[in-house]
């Protein structure tokens, strides 16, 4: 048979590159190798100009790129399963290699990116000045403020490449738009100064909507304790975080479904829907997909509840041990071990490429469960159907990052109530049929639509 054999009746084959488009690769790439110079070790700018000028590069080829790409809205999706970056090719699986490299080194080897016991050096030395400017003179930054900084710059050059590509969508302009300044806002601004102000407090958490479960330590007694002798400002967060989970949470999943946190504030979602957009349509919609999935996401629920369960006896008794077991080696230390770092870290990103974009938010994220629960069972949530309407194209389900497979609703006519939707609404914006619309409707739908 013609390797050139197709049953198509389109040109085949993936078309070339415009010269543009190459300029602004280029860009974008320089912007990366200068920022990977600093791994030489040779300090041959300051280390604020050349941190500067690596990521205004990458931001200009990123947006650069995304400007000729997406000229026309409805060209945004072309060539996706023909791009080896794209469909699980050569460059995918590349990407999702580097990406799990960083993250080991993060978490585990910290120091091969110039994290010193005294002094930083090479990569880690161009976060200094930022550091510096938030926490005063004696400051360097930590591997963790490294990656927040990266993070929130990843979140804000490709958010923008996002709102370029869905700019004729309402819905899909306001939510990016909100979890790109609550990332910049609560997760990065807000806690680096709040930290820079009360330097001589000990350490809690500032991220304003990082609630438990999500934020498994917050129970941690060292974490209670820090809280309370933060004055004021720790026991507003101590109160605020367990409003948070009891009251927020459940209230908002209510009138709006979970899309209020995991598309509109989240980080780990903000990253998903930015850095991960190009891999949307990669995450597996087989039945097999979602029965692990139910299992898993539920079980890492289960997990946190009894972790939280163990670590407050703990510390209300003041013993290290329940039924002769180490609270903190059996209970709290694989936890953060096996959720924490290689679950929503190692995997939940690192897999982007291989498996979508939201491996974290659709298999391990405890908040995403516990809102789940709410949202299938009492939400005004739904995205409504008008199945007439419907030529079964498949591209909602295509581009569900969750595996729903939204177009069997469809053609059944039925509403989408699924605890696993994040209202990210795509389905609905890819839809050339108008079929789809993300609701608030009346909590008592009905049972026949309850699917999942
Ligand atoms: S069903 Fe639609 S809104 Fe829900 S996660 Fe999938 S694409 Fe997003
Ligand atoms: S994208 Fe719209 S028309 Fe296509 S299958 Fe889904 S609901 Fe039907």
């Amino acid at each position: 048979m013609d390797k050139h054999s197709s049953f198509s009746i389109a040109p085949g084959g993936m078309p070339g590159m415009t010269p543009g488009q190459r300029g602004g690769i280029i860009t974008a790439l320089s912007g990366v190798a200068l920022l990977l110079t600093s791994f030489s070790g040779v300090q041959w700018l300051p280390p604020v100009v050349h941190l500067s000028i690596s990521l205004i590069l990458i931001a200009i080829g990123t947006i650069w790129f995304a400007a000729i790409t997406f000229r026309s809205p409805a060209n945004r999706n072309n060539g996706t399963w023909q791009r080896a970056l794209t469909n699980r090719g050569i460059w995918g699986w590349a990407a999702g290699i580097l990406l799990t490299l960083f993250y080991i080194l993060l978490y585990w080897f910290p120091e091969t990116l110039g994290f010193g016991e005294n002094n930083n050096t090479g990569f880690m030395l161009l976060f200094d000045p930022l550091a510096r400017f938030f926490k005063g003179d004696d400051a360097r930054a930590s591997q963790w403020f490294m990656y927040g900084t990266l993070y929130t710059a990843v979140i804000l050059i490709l958010g923008i490449r996002f709102l370029i590509k869905y700019r004729d969508n309402r819905y899909q302009i306001i939510r990016t738009s909100a979890v790109i300044l609550s990332q910049l806002g609560f997760a990065y601004l807000i806690p680096e100064i709040l930290e820079g102000l009360n330097t001589e407090q000990p350490y809690f958490s500032k991220d304003l909507k990082n609630f438990w479960p999500l934020n498994y330590y917050f129970f941690d007694g060292w974490h209670l304790d820090n809280m309370q002798a933060g004055g004021s400002l720790g026991m507003f967060y101590l109160v605020w975080g367990i409003a948070g989970f009891a009251i927020i949470t459940p209230l908002l999943t209510y009138f709006l479904g979970k899309r209020w946190y995991c598309s509109w504030v989240c980080g780990c979602g903000g990253l998903a829907e930015t850095a991960g957009d190009s891999f949307r349509h990669l995450s597996s919609k087989k039945m097999s997909a979602w029965k692990i999935e139910r299992w898993m996401i539920h079980g890492v629920l289960a997990y946190i509840v009894l972790v939280t369960a163990v670590v407050l006896y703990g510390y209300f008794t003041g013993v290290g041990e329940v039924f002769g077991m180490n609270i903190y080696h059996i209970f709290q230390k694989p936890y953060g071990f096996l959720i924490g770092a290689m679950f929503s870290g190692v995997i939940g990103v690192g897999f982007y490429p291989v498996m979508g974009s939201r491996v974290w938010c659709r298999f391990g994220c405890p908040l995403a469960a516990y809102m789940g629960l709410f949202q299938r069972f009492k939400s005004r949530f739904r995205i409504s159907v008008n199945g007439a309407q419907c030529i079964s194209c498949g591209n909602c389900s295509t581009y569900c990052e969750q595996g729903i497979d939204v177009r069997s609703y469809a053609q059944r006519g039925t509403d989408v109530v699924r605890a696993s939707c994040v209202g990210c609404g795509i389905c609905a914006t890819v839809c050339p049929r108008g079929v789809l619309k993300l609701e608030n409707g009346p909590a008592d739908l009905k049972k026949e639509n309850m699917i999942g």
